[in-house]
């Protein structure tokens, strides 16, 4: 039988926390690993123009840096084809025609438009590519005819959009694209320190090779339950962000006893924060080593994504192909 090809992309935002990991990254590992699905991973740096356009400086580094901690995570790319968006260049050309046919008010409604734009009240949005980025969206999922998107509940407008462009443009030139599903996965829901989602803008996320004092200051500065001011109160482990993380990286039986001791004031906060420091370095061990590898072999590393480049562009090549003729352009 042969596989399902699935497509989606990161923004290259430098090197990745923790919450990328958990949120989406082991997913694409685990969906990799399935063995039912032709992976396509992608660094959005297009995309990463329609906000950070006066920011590019770093864009370069930032792309390798990701890719790097990808194949540090356990992306293959004998197995998934990992490549930068704009060295395809025909997401352009696929980008141009479908934005042709998108109504503009499908783009007005899109919910996370107004909701991005208010977030980053400190950037001027109101540019005719930051409303259209849905459209670039579709371009790259509608490229390589992707059977799924896997995303976050936050996402699903987006493929919804995609979905909507897809069957508009079939309509009117012809059964050329499948219509693409969101694959949803379920994520623990991991909180920077400040107990805020973690993001790099926040200041507040623990990085993948952050190690050693870095990572243990960091932990140590985690919020806890706030209703936990000294050792002698019993603690709420659930309403804990320093729980979360040991719900990930610490043992079953030593979940269950933190919790237990949490709850009998049997353990400070010090102490639970000095044991997940642990953990997390522990995990994070053989990444940290593959990191280092990669910085080190950065003609392998730039092979790799030459190689990715290669693969999506002769699919992109062939849709595109199919889409001129469709179009009659
Ligand atoms: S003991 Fe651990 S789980 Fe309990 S409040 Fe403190 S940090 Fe959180």
């Amino acid at each position: 039988m042969s596989k399902r090809r699935i497509l989606s992309g990161m923004r290259p935002t430098g090197k990745l926390h923790l919450g990328n990991l958990h949120g989406a990254l082991q997913n694409w590992v685990a969906l990799q690993n399935n063995g039912g699905y032709e992976c396509f991973y992608f660094i959005a740096d297009w995309h990463a123009l329609t906000s950070e356009y006066n920011n590019t400086g770093s864009l370069k580094e930032d792309t390798r840096d990701m890719v790097i901690d990808w194949l540090s995570v356990g992306l293959d790319p004998h197995v998934s084809t990992l490549f930068v968006q704009s060295s395809i260049k025909e997401h352009a050309e696929l980008y141009t025609l479908l934005s042709m046919i998108t109504p503009l008010s499908w783009l007005e409604r899109n919910p996370t438009y107004k909701e991005m734009r208010s977030e980053l009240a400190d950037k001027d949005l109101s540019t005719f590519g930051f409303l259209g980025y849905p459209v670039l969206q579709a371009a790259d999922i509608l490229m390589y005819k992707a059977y799924g998107v896997p995303v976050g509940v936050d996402q699903l407008p987006h493929v919804e959009l995609t979905r909507e462009i897809a069957r508009r443009f079939n309509y009117l030139y012809g059964e050329i694209f499948p219509v693409p599903e969101p694959l949803l996965a379920e994520v623990p829901k991991l909180l920077g320190i400040d107990g805020r989602k973690m993001s790099k803008s926040y200041d507040n996320a623990i990085y993948l090779s952050d190690g050693g004092k870095v990572l243990e200051q960091k932990i140590a500065s985690m919020f806890t339950d706030p209703q936990r001011m000294r050792k002698s109160d019993s603690g709420r482990p659930e309403r804990c962000n320093v729980f979360t993380f040991h719900q990930i990286y610490s043992s079953e039986a030593d979940i269950e006893a933190i919790a237990q001791d949490c709850r009998g004031a049997a353990v400070g906060c010090v102490e639970c924060k000095r044991r997940l420091a642990g953990r997390i370095s522990e995990r994070m061990k053989p990444i940290n080593e593959r990191q280092e590898y990669y910085r080190n072999h950065l003609a392998e590393l730039d092979d790799i994504i030459a190689d990715g480049n290669e693969r999506a562009r002769t699919i992109a090549r062939l849709t595109m192909k199919e889409v001129r003729d469709a179009v009659r352009i």
